[in-house]
């Protein structure tokens, strides 16, 4: 398996001519026929993640079905559809990955993480929420994409258990809010 390149070093031909720029790497693309000049910025995507604790204070972790980092640690969400608010797709990703109603929620932090598909490692801001739900009754995991979960004491989740380093970093800034 070939080690995978930031999207940029991916971009050569032109999306919307199919002009070959004749290199890579640049930032913004800039496509280099006259008529076109097409310019894309790789900028970042937009994820969130949720900070969801029992009655005991242990978090709710899943366990990723799918890469990156397939069989890690990681906190429900997912990426914001266009159209979408971050708020909306936290409530709908705890859903779809949990069955869990998300009643209240508050933002605690962002930090900038990494997402690596088939070959190509793409700039993504992790948005991550303190998050209420209804109960933890009925939770159910998302076939293909969520292979089960876990509520652990956050001190005793090593960061190698977990598929980003982002989630540690929430973690901690959850700690630092909760120990003030
Ligand atoms: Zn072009």
């Amino acid at each position: 398996m070939t080690e995978a390149i930031p999207i940029h070093n991916a971009w050569q031909f032109c999306p919307r001519c199919g002009a070959d720029s004749g290199q890579v790497g640049q930032q913004p693309f800039r496509c280099p026929v006259p008529d076109c000049r097409y310019t894309h910025y790789f900028s970042p995507n937009t994820a969130v993640g949720a900070l969801i604790v029992d009655t005991a204070g242990d978090m709710l972790f899943i366990v990723r079905g799918k890469n990156p980092g397939k069989g890690k640690l990681g906190l429900p969400g997912g990426f914001v559809d266009a159209g979408e608010t971050a708020e909306e797709s936290l409530v709908r990703e705890v859903e779809e990955e949990l069955n869990l109603v998300v009643l209240e929620y508050q933002y605690l932090a962002s930090f900038p993480n990494k997402y690596s598909f088939s070959g190509v490692v793409t700039p993504v801001t992790d948005l991550f929420y303190v998050a209420w739900v209804e109960t933890l009754e009925g939770m159910k995991a998302q076939a293909g994409e969520v292979d089960g979960w876990s509520f652990l004491p956050i001190e005793k989740v090593a960061a190698a258990d977990l598929a980003f380093d982002t989630h540690r970093l929430a973690l901690q800034a959850f700690q630092a809010l909760n120990t003030g």
